[in-house]
Formats: structure tokens, C-alpha cells, sequence
């Protein structure tokens, strides 16, 4: 099973992302924890990514699509995944269609999760965010045993930089424009279904179950 996460940047992507991949054992693909992976280790992707991401722009599709495609290839993608934060943009979409179908493959699922803007800045100013395992919190919705500290991996949260209330707005932006126009792309192939982000995440998992169900 092939299922691709769409929504607003806070939306609840990843949230939801992580409980599939738990509950269906399919590996959970974030670009953004590939990126912020790269950064922690100092490496020359790292260093490229982390310009755009600071300012709340897009990394060029050259460079991600080239990661997402090595990423799938690996042995544990070969019965499925779970894309997070990827496709982001109408071009990245048709090199993963493409790539696909040259696997004799398809998307089967696009799931969008939908938050309206006004709620955005509230989830993304509260997530804190694990760079050590990639488990996301809130403070208010979904804080952790001890305050700061991880509670899968005891590693010390951060707010990531492009968190900060400046950069949310700017990342709005670049997601009306390039990427919700990805909502049509799914719809059109068929594969499209809406799911109600604004509820509880674990309402929001149950809309998830019986779509995949
Ligand atoms: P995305 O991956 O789309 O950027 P996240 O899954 O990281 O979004 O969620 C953004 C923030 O909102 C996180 O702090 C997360 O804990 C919180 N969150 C996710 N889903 C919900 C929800 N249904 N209700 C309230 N808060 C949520
Ligand atoms: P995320 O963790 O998905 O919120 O992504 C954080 C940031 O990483 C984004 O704001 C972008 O700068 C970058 N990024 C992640 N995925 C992509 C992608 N598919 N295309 C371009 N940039 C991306």
C-alpha cells in the first residue's frame, strides 16, 4: 500500500503518518526528518536544505526528489510506504508517478488532512520536535511525560526554526501556492480522499482506518 500525506504545513502530517505506519507496519518517509537528519549531521545536504528551510521555502525539487527516490528504493519500501511532506510540488508528484509506473506501480491512496490556516500557527508554535528519533509532541495536545524531554528516546525537544511564527506564514504561502494544488492532481487520478484534521488526533486516525480498511 502506497499512501501519500497532503495538508497544510502543521496539519498533522507526520502525526498521523507515524500511527499508519504502526498499525499497517509500513515505513513512515518524512523528507522534512531526512532533511533535519542531514542538518544534525553536518552534511553538504544539510547545509544546502537548511537555507530554504529557515526561510521557509521549499528545497529545489532536484535535490528532493533525488532523496525521496533513493529513500523508496530501499528494501523496506518494497511493499508500501508512507509519504510525508512529499510530494510537495505538481513536478515532484509526476517524477514519483513516473517512477512508479516504470515498477509497473501507483499511488493508491492520497490522504489530505484539512486544517484551516487560522489553527496553523497555533499547533506549529506548540509542536516540539525530537531530531534524535523524529517524534513530534505538543505542549497542550500532546505533551510528553517529562516537560522537554522525549518520551520515546529521553533526547531533549527543540521548537524547530522554521516553527517560529514569521516563518509559519511564509510557509502558508508556499504551500497555497505550490503544493494544495496537489489536492486536484489526486483528485483527478482518483485517489484523493478528505479527511477532517481539526478533530483529535486519534478521530482524525479512526477517519484514516476506515478509509484504509
Ligand atoms: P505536519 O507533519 O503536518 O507538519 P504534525 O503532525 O507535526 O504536522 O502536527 C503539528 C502539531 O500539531 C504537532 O505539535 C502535533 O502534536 C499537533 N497535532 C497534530 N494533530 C493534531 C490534532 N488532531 N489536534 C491537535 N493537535 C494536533
Ligand atoms: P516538514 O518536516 O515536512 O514540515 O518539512 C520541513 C521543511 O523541509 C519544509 O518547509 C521544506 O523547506 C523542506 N521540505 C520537506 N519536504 C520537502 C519537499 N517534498 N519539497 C521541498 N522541500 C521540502
Amino acid at each position: 500500500m502506497k499512501i501519500i500525506m497532503l495538508g497544510a504545513p502543521g496539519a498533522g502530517k507526520g502525526t498521523q503518518a507515524k500511527m499508519i505506519s504502526e498499525k499497517y507496519g509500513l515505513p513512515h518517509v518524512s523528507t522534512g526528518d531526512i532533511f533535519r537528519a542531514n542538518i544534525k549531521n553536518g552534511t553538504e545536504l544539510g547545509k544546502e536544505a537548511k537555507k530554504y528551510m529557515d526561510a521557509g521555502q521549499l528545497v529545489p525539487d532536484e535535490l528532493t526528489v533525488k532523496i525521496l527516490l533513493d529513500r523508496v528504493a530501499q528494501d523496506d519500501c518494497k511493499n508500501g510506504y508512507v509519504l510525508d511532506g512529499f510530494p510537495r510540488t505538481i513536478p515532484q508528484a509526476e517524477v514519483l508517478d513516473k517512477a512508479l509506473t516504470e515498477l509497473g506501480d501507483k499511488v493508491d491512496y492520497a490522504i489530505n488532512v484539512d486544517v484551516p490556516d487560522e489553527n496553523i500557527i497555533n499547533r506549529m508554535s506548540g509542536r516540539r520536535a525530537c531530531v534524535t528519533c523524529g517524534a513530534t509532541y505538543h505542549v497542550v495536545y500532546a505533551p510528553t511525560k517529562v516537560e522537554g524531554i522525549c518520551d520515546k528516546c529521553g533526547s531533549e525537544l527543540i521548537l524547530r526554526d522554521d516553527d517560529k511564527p514569521e516563518t509559519v506564514k511564509n510557509r502558508l504561502e508556499v504551500y497555497h501556492k505550490q503544493t494544495q494544488p496537489l489536492i486536484e492532481y489526486y483528485d483527478k487520478k482518483g485517489v484523493l480522499k478528505e479527511v477532517d484534521g481539526t478533530v483529535d488526533m486519534n478521530e482524525v486516525f479512526n477517519s484514516i482506518v476506515s478509509i484504509l480498511a
